[in-house]
This record gives structure tokens, sequence and C-alpha cells, in this order.
């Protein structure tokens, strides 16, 4: 390795420096110039010159969005707010020299360091996947989205395998372009690392509705290709074949750290990056934050959340920690929301011992209230908006499912014909539900 090359002017104050410019590492970036104003800011990423609303890809892919319209910032702004950005992958991280090298041989040396290198999709297993060399696809990155809009043209059947929400994103985006989508499930029912197996039903019958063909308890064997190397098929674990010119792999994703397990100076890594409350890692001067870091809960039990909000605050918060605040970050109530199709979904909390449940009789629209000994511990609703900051505040608050149930109306958004009618549910409730 050469030697390492700093252009710190020395009458500026430090030299921070993040790789990643997803939200975590752009919030970051731009906390510390509000609180730093001498600072010298570089972001580092590989995948794209300018930050881009991750959540919002399926947009662009239904071309309800132009790719410029998923950077929430201008592109001044970064000049305005000097934050240089350098287009790379960072390959090396020598935490003794402060330095950090690209692939392509550039040095970046750096005082502190925030790694926020998000989460990368996890690989398929399956026999033949290494010899297809064209149709097969991943959601979750700005290449993916190129190779989706590349491949869409020339592709009458899909097959998408994977049943969480990123999955269900591409279905909705390929039926959009009018291919024939089979989407393939391994488990009993759609989601289940989120919802029951009510909820999941429900969804299910939506997804069929818009002319997927769902199969639930498919896990994919065999992936097979024409002669010029094109995904052409998959074969199942039920003996099923299904024919298609793209497959959608959307099997989870796990945090960004691979390569950091070939530097020079690696970081404690579990899962994620290993870091304290204030986002240290076990390097001297560098810190994580967003997808690709790794808590400890109080029960030693390991942490890693993949979600915006939290990378948003994270980011936030380690900006702090590394200006050398005291910083002691507290995990957040687990709070998502999504459009599942047409269908809105939100949950907040976690699943208790007991739950309520109640689907709104000829609607796509459910209630789930769970608890443990008398108090709510968390909410999965479909099919309408909810203002989710009640139901942290009536978990916070330790609340029963009846006083709940009596005050749900507070916590329905008031949008023009889109509230729920709450009546049956709690005529259900009431009845002992
Ligand atoms: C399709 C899709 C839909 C989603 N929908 C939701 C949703 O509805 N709600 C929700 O809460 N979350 C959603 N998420 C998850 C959410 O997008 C992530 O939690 C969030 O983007 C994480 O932000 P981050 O800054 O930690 O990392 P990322 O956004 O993953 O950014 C990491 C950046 O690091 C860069 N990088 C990584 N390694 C290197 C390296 N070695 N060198 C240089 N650069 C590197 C990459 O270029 C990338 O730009 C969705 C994700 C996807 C893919």
């Amino acid at each position: 390795m050469g030697r390492c090359h700093s252009r710190v002017d020395p009458s500026l104050s430090m030299h921070f420096v993040i790789v990643g410019n997803g939200v975590a590492g752009i919030t970051a970036a731009f906390a510390l110039r509000k609180r730093d104003a001498g600072a010298r800011i570089t972001v580092i990423s590989g995948e794209s010159d300018y930050f881009f609303s991750r959540t919002a890809l399926m947009y662009a892919f239904m071309d309800r969005m132009d790719l410029r319209d998923l950077e929430p910032f201008e592109r001044r702004t970064y000049d305005d707010q000097r934050i240089e950005r350098i287009r790379g992958w960072v390959i090396d991280l020598n935490a003794g020299a402060r330095c950090l090298r690209l692939g392509d041989g550039r040095e970046v040396r750096y005082d502190r360091l925030l790694l926020a290198t998000g989460s990368v999709p996890n690989t398929a297993p399956w026999a033949g996947l290494a010899g297809v060399t064209a149709g097969v696809t991943q959601f979750v990155s700005l290449q993916d989205l190129e190779a989706c809009e590349r491949l869409a043209p020339s592709t009458r059947r899909a097959v998408v395998a994977g049943g969480g929400l990123i999955g269900v994103e591409l279905v909705e985006c390929l039926v959009h372009h009018g291919i024939e989508v089979d989407f393939l499930v391994r488990e009993a029912w759609y989601w289940p690392m989120a919802l029951a197996k009510e909820e999941g039903e429900i969804i299910a019958a939506h997804i069929r509705k818009h002319g997927v063909k769902l199969h639930l308890g498919h896990e994919i064997v065999e992936v097979q290709a024409d002669a010029g190397g094109r995904v052409r098929g998959v074969r199942t674990n039920q003996e099923a074949a299904f024919a298609c010119q793209i497959l959608g792999v959307c099997i989870g994703v796990r945090p960004g750290v691979d390569w950091l397990r070939q530097v020079r100076t690696p970081p404690a890594l579990g899962r994620g990056i290993a870091v304290s409350a204030d986002f240290r890692t076990s390097l001297d001067g560098v810190w994580a934050a967003g997808d690709c870091a790794e808590f400890r809960k109080p029960d030693g039990s390991p942490l890693v959340e993949q979600i915006w909000y939290s990378a948003k605050r994270q980011g936030e918060l380690a900006a702090r920690a590394m200006l050398g605040d005291a910083v002691d970050y507290q995990p957040p109530l687990f709070y998502n929301s999504a459009k599942l199709f047409d269908i809105e979904y939100t949950t907040v909390g976690a699943a208790g011992e007991g739950s309520f449940f109640h689907q709104v009789p000829g609607k796509e629209s459910s209630i789930r209230i769970m608890y443990t000994e008398g108090a709510v511990t968390g909410f999965n609703m479909l099919g309408s908006r909810w203002d989710h900051t009640w139901f942290e505040r009536w978990i916070g608050e330790r609340r029963s499912p009846a006083f709940v149930m009596e005050h749900l109306h507070l916590a329905q958004f008031d949008v023009e014909f889109g509230r729920l009618p709450l009546a049956s549910a709690r005529a259900a409730f009431g009845g002992g539900g």
C-alpha cells in the first residue's frame, strides 16, 4: 500500500470522513457541518454520486418519479455545505494510519471516520445460479434499478423469490410493466416475519387480485439459463417449474460489512459492525451507524436495525458522538409503514402474549392490538392510515387494550374517505374478542 495522502489544511479543524452516502451517512454529514463550520467533511460512496431515497426506488421503476426526484437535496447543497463527495468503493482500512484505500488505488486520510455502509442483499444458494449471466437481479441499489429497467422491455414472465417488503415492491413494479409474475414465497403465508397468518392472507388475496400468481411454500432449488446465459426458468422444492426472463432475488438483506473482513485493521464484527451506545467501534477514531451497525440490547443479544427512521436518527447521533458529545443511543420502539400494492400497512412495537384481531367486514382492512399482562405492546394495522405517535404513546403508558379500543379513533389520520369504520371492531372487542 502506498503512502497515505492527507490534504487536511492545518488551519481547519478535523477531517471527518464518512463511508456511505445513504440516509445515515448524509444525515451525519449535515449534522457535522451544522456544528463544526470549519471541519473538512468527505463522503465516499461506491453506489451513487448523490444521496437518494432508497425507499422510493419502486416509484422510479414504475415511472412515477424521475431518478433525479429520488434525491431529497438540490445537488448544489453539497457544495454550499462544503461536503466533498468521492465516488468509489473503499476496500481497505488502516486504522493505525487513519487511512482508507479505494478500489482504484486512491487513498483518503481521516481524523475521524464514520462507517455507514448500509445493507447488501443476501446471496441465494441455488444450483445453477452461478452460471446465469443475465436476467437475475435484486432490488436494493441504483444499479439494481438500472438492471430492472434494462431487462423489463425484453421480459414477458418474471419470477420473484422472497416474501417480504422488497419482494412485493418488485412484484408491483413488474406487474405495472405488464409482466406476468410468479411470486415464490418459501413460508406458509406472506411475510411471517412481520404479519400473522390472518394479515398474511389478506395481503395474499390482494396480491392475487392484481393478477400475480403467488405460490406459498415454494423454495427455489435450481435456476436455469438459456444458451446465451440469460435466465430462462427456475425449479422449486415442490417439483414445480416456472419460466422467466427476469429472476428477482429478494430474500432479505444483511449488514454491508463483508469488505471489512479483508481490511488491514478490521473492526470487531458480528452480523454488523459492533458498536457501543455511542456508536464507537472497537477501532480508535472509528464510529458506525445505520443498517451496518450492531448494538447490544440490555439482555446482551445483538440488535441490527434495518429501517430508514433508525438509520437517520443514528446518523444524527453518531455525528454528535464524533464531535465529543456524550451520546447514549436507545433504540426506539419499532415503527414502520409501507404500502403493499394498495394496502396501507402500519406497525409499531412488538408482539405480546396475546392479541385482539379484527378484519373489518367487506374490507381489506384489519386491526391487531398486541398485549402482555393487560398492557398493549404493539399494533399491526392494514388498510388505512394511522398516526403511529398515538400507538407509541399508548405502549409507553402501558394502556390496556380496552382503553386503546375506546380511543382508537384519535390515531386515525383525518384523510378524506380514508377513515376506517371502527364500530365493528369495537363490537367484536366488546364481545370478548
Ligand atoms: C426497496 C427498498 C425499500 C425499502 N423500504 C423501506 C420502508 O418502507 N421503510 C423503512 O423503514 N425502510 C425501508 N427500506 C430500508 C431502508 O432503505 C434502509 O434501512 C436505509 O436506507 C439504511 O440507510 P443506511 O444509510 O444505513 O444505508 P444505505 O442506504 O444502504 O447506504 C449505504 C451506502 O454505503 C455505500 N457503501 C457501502 N459499502 C461501501 C464501501 N465499501 N465503499 C464505499 N461505499 C460503500 C453504498 O454505496 C450505499 O450508498 C427499504 C430498502 C429497500 C432496498
